[in-house]
């Protein structure tokens, strides 16, 4: 059978229409999209209490033929790792056109936690990132990001588990592939389908202007990250190439606008390289450059704090612990609240910045 439509592209007016025009009930569409999205079937035969023609039509129009049978799913995992203490798991899939991604599972606490990617590779380039090393391959479709946390969400269940929280923190820049990026969201958090809550997922970007405010617009629950790294423009531009487009005042009045139209926080991304970013003169700088974010007193502002994650092409060190703390305390000194995170899948170069579609022996 050919490859074809992604059924996982579809919103439930599409998958709507589409039965009506073949002649079947609207109440068929519900039927199939709470069998994608509430019990993740991924074959049409897994849809038995449909009538054997309708399951022939999806076959014919949305299936490929894997493994002897009939799927829906194009992630193909060419590479499953687990990291060392068992909480994190990276899947390399390769998509039909040999282009790969990789997902990511976190299991702390009780929390579930899915990191995808919306794009294979990347075209921002930022220096000290593996995904912006290896260049941009091209854009996700919603379905194929959408079906990152299908998979995951498959194999939890399983377990008894549920997906809790979806990071949009994998390989690409989310707001360079707005549209599949937000509609993928809006797929997941369909109440008749996954019912997944805006609130559930945090978006990630490296800095685009005209998408923050267009995202502001959409006064979405969806948590929003910026990407900073840096506090003022020279060494910015020197590490994330976008500030030469989007420079640090501009980004910041985006980001001043989006909190007056949606009264929602925003965590500033800052990974902590040594004897660059991490001083307490940089800490001052990033304390001065977050005061045009406060209103009305309140300063809807966090920074995450995570020190360097090490890839192939960038041969600065992480921070100490000793020198995050002392950021950290600057920070805090200007009221502003920060969180050191700690480096995760290291091992398996699953932690931020570190996806790269290659694996390298896990355990070198
Ligand atoms: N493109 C988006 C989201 C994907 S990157 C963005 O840039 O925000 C997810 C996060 O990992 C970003 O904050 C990014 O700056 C950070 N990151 C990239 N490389 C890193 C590295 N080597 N160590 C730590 N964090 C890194
Ligand atoms: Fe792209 Fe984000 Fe990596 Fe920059 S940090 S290259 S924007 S994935």
């Amino acid at each position: 059978m050919k490859s074809s439509t992604l059924i996982y592209d579809l919103d439930l007016p599409d998958l709507t229409d589409l039965l009506l025009s073949w002649g079947e009930p609207a109440y068929r569409a519900k039927q199939i999209w709470q069998g994608l999205y509430r019990h993740f079937w991924y074959s049409p035969d897994h849809f038995t209490s449909l009538p054997k023609s309708l399951r022939e039509n999806l076959a014919e129009t949305f299936s490929l033929q894997k493994h002897e049978s009939v799927s829906f799913s194009i992630l193909e995992p060419s590479m499953i790792l687990d990291s060392s203490d068992g909480e994190t798991r990276k899947t390399l899939f390769t998509l039909p056109d040999n282009r790969p991604i990789e997902t990511v599972l976190m299991r702390y606490s009780n929390r579930r936690t899915l990191c995808i990617s919306t794009q294979s590779g990347c075209a921002m380039g930022c220096v000290f990132c593996a995904t912006g090393q290896m260049g941009f391959g091209r854009h996700l479709s919603s379905g194929e990001i959408v079906e990152q946390v299908l998979y995951y969400a498959r194999m939890l269940a399983t377990q008894g588990e549920v997906v809790t929280n979806v990071v949009v923190m994998g390989m690409g820049e989310p707001f360079h592939n707005f549209e599949a990026a937000l509609a993928a969201i809006d797929r997941l958090s369909d109440p008749e389908g996954m019912n997944l809550g805006a609130r559930r997922f945090t978006i990630s970007t490296v800095g685009l202007v005209p998408a923050i405010r267009k995202f502001a617009v959409r006064k979405s629950q969806i948590n929003l990250a910026v990407s900073l790294h840096a506090a003022n423009d020279e060494l910015r531009s020197s590490m994330l190439p976008i500030n030469k487009k989007y420079p640090l005042t501009e980004l910041m009045e985006a980001c001043r606008e989006y909190i007056a139209l949606t009264h929602r926080r925003i965590s500033f991304e800052w990974a902590l390289i040594h004897g660059i970013n991490d001083t307490p003169e940089q800490a001052r700088q990033l304390a001065n450059l977050l005061q045009i974010l406060k209103q009305s007193g309140t300063l809807l502002a966090h920074v995450n704090a995570i020190p360097l994650n090490p890839t192939s092409r960038y041969k600065q060190k992480a921070t100490t612990h000793q020198r995050a703390i002392a950021f950290r305390s600057e920070l805090e000194k200007y009221g502003i609240p920060c969180t050191i995170r700690l480096r995760r899948g290291i091992d398996i170069q699953a932690g931020c910045g570190q996806l790269a579609g290659i694996t390298l022996n896990p355990h070198q």
